[in-house]
């Protein structure tokens, strides 16, 4: 395990002050303010650690893998085997077999729906989704609910933004094959309980799919403790590039599943009349992948390693916290979702009848960047009849100061629109 070079020191508890010296994007001024940048829900920013990994990678290693013999194509694939290993362990995942490298979360969930969908879903059938989902857990499930005649049910979500585990009881019947739900509501914040989730799929015969874009980044997560069947996450919202993403799945799932995509390196062997499929993870992995963007992913594990999920999982509770708490005192402003005890780092909110764009162009004035729309969400802004929210979010990075500065810019946003 490499620590990050500013924690050497320091070695147990870093500070965030500490951690703010190793992400260079964060000294910038933007409109002639320090950047304050609310918005690691959307993508998080990256240390010089994933940065040079990736660099040093270009420079020095590049070649294509798991073709060649000659000594480039070695060490590449040397380098993009073992940030496989790094992530498994990461997760503790049993094996590297299981840590099917994709483009995203998105594609991840994709891979999922269609390939263990069309080999194990029919009319009669039933797919279960929540209604807090964000659209690349509900938008692969319609369309392979369509193709397979197989139907989709919605948990719903109680006043309090979290599942109705009543309502949960009801849908869970022997009839549904498939549970997808977050780990956390990338609208609300609110954590769901992942375990919980999963044995009661599993009581009825169902898999758990779980989408961990939101968890996987800021809690510590055991795929082995959590008994989950898939996993689905995003290395750029971890400190990682873009372009990766990781699925994680059981053994057994993996293996009796057809491929998503065909092409080279996920076959054994193609003739004319047909073709044989390669070993677990390769099946899954059609052409030439992200091998840079591994090595950096791996790189942003050792980071988050480095620092422990546990510090991580603590100072995001205590950011939420103190935003929570210093938002609610700001009139006219409604915060979605769970109290701060139940959530992770982020706060959703409409200030009056203020459109949450401008509030958001108000902010980025002030240099404190923040995201404003439906977030990838609609049917969760359904729910609580808006069609947007403005959402400020928190990481490794962030500081009491710089929620000081939104509530202040809030008050500004207030005071133009009469509020
Ligand atoms: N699921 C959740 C809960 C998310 O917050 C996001 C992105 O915001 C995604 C899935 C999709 O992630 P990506 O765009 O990296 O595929």
């Amino acid at each position: 395990m490499t620590l990050p070079q500013s924690f050497k020191a320091s070695a147990i508890m870093p500070t965030v002050a500490e951690i703010r010296k190793d992400f260079p994007i964060l000294e910038q001024q933007v409109h002639g303010h320090p950047l304050a940048y609310l918005d690691s829900t959307a993508s998080s920013q990256k240390p010089i650690q994933v940065i040079e990994a990736m660099n040093r990678y270009y420079r020095t290693t590049h070649a294509n893998v798991h073709r060649g013999v000659h000594y480039l194509s070695e060490a590449a694939t040397t380098a993009y085997e073992n940030a496989r290993l790094n992530i498994a362990r990461f997760i503790n995942a049993p094996s590297p077999k299981q840590i099917i490298y994709t483009r995203n979360t998105t594609e991840s969930l994709n891979l999922v729906a269609y390939s263990w969908g069309r080999a194990n879903l029919g009319p009669g059938d039933e797919v279960l989704i929540t209604e807090m989902e964000h659209h690349s857990n509900i938008v692969p499930w319609q369309l392979i609910c369509e193709i397979t005649g197989a139907t989709l049910r919605y948990v719903p979500i109680t006043s309090r933004g979290e599942l109705d585990m009543e309502a949960l009881d009801s849908l869970l019947t022997e009839k549904i094959r498939v549970f997808a739900f977050t780990a956390m509501s990338n609208v609300l914040g609110t954590i769901n309980p992942v375990e919980e989730l999963v044995a009661r799929a599993h009581a009825v015969g169902a898999i758990a799919v779980v989408d961990g874009a939101q968890s996987v980044p800021h809690l510590p997560t055991d795929v082995q403790a959590m008994d989950m069947d898939f996993l689905a996450f995003s290395s750029h919202k971890m400190l990682g590039p873009t372009g990766m993403g990781i699925l994680y799945g059981k053994r057994e799932l993996l293996e009796a599943m057809p491929p998503f995509m065909g092409g080279g390196d996920m076959i054994r062997e193609v003739k004319m009349e047909g073709s044989r499929w390669n070993e677990l993870p390769y099946k899954f992995e059609a052409g030439t992948p992200a091998i840079a963007e591994a090595v950096g992913l791996s790189a942003a594990v050792d980071y988050l390693r480095g620092i422990g999920m546990d510090w991580i999982a603590d100072h995001e509770r205590r950011i939420t916290a103190y935003a929570w708490e210093r938002l609610s005192e700001v009139e006219g402003l409604r915060i979605l979702g769970p109290g701060p005890e139940r959530r992770g780092g982020l706060i959703s909110f409409v200030l009056g009848d203020v459109h949450p764009h401008d509030v958001a162009a108000i902010l980025d004035m002030d240099g404190i960047a923040v995201r404003a729309g439906h977030h990838c969400a609609q049917p969760i802004h359904d729910h609580y009849c808006i069609p947007a929210t403005t959402r400020a979010s928190f990481y490794i990075y962030n500081t009491e100061e710089e929620v000081d500065r939104l509530v202040m810019a809030l008050y500004k946003a207030k005071a133009m629109f009469d509020l």
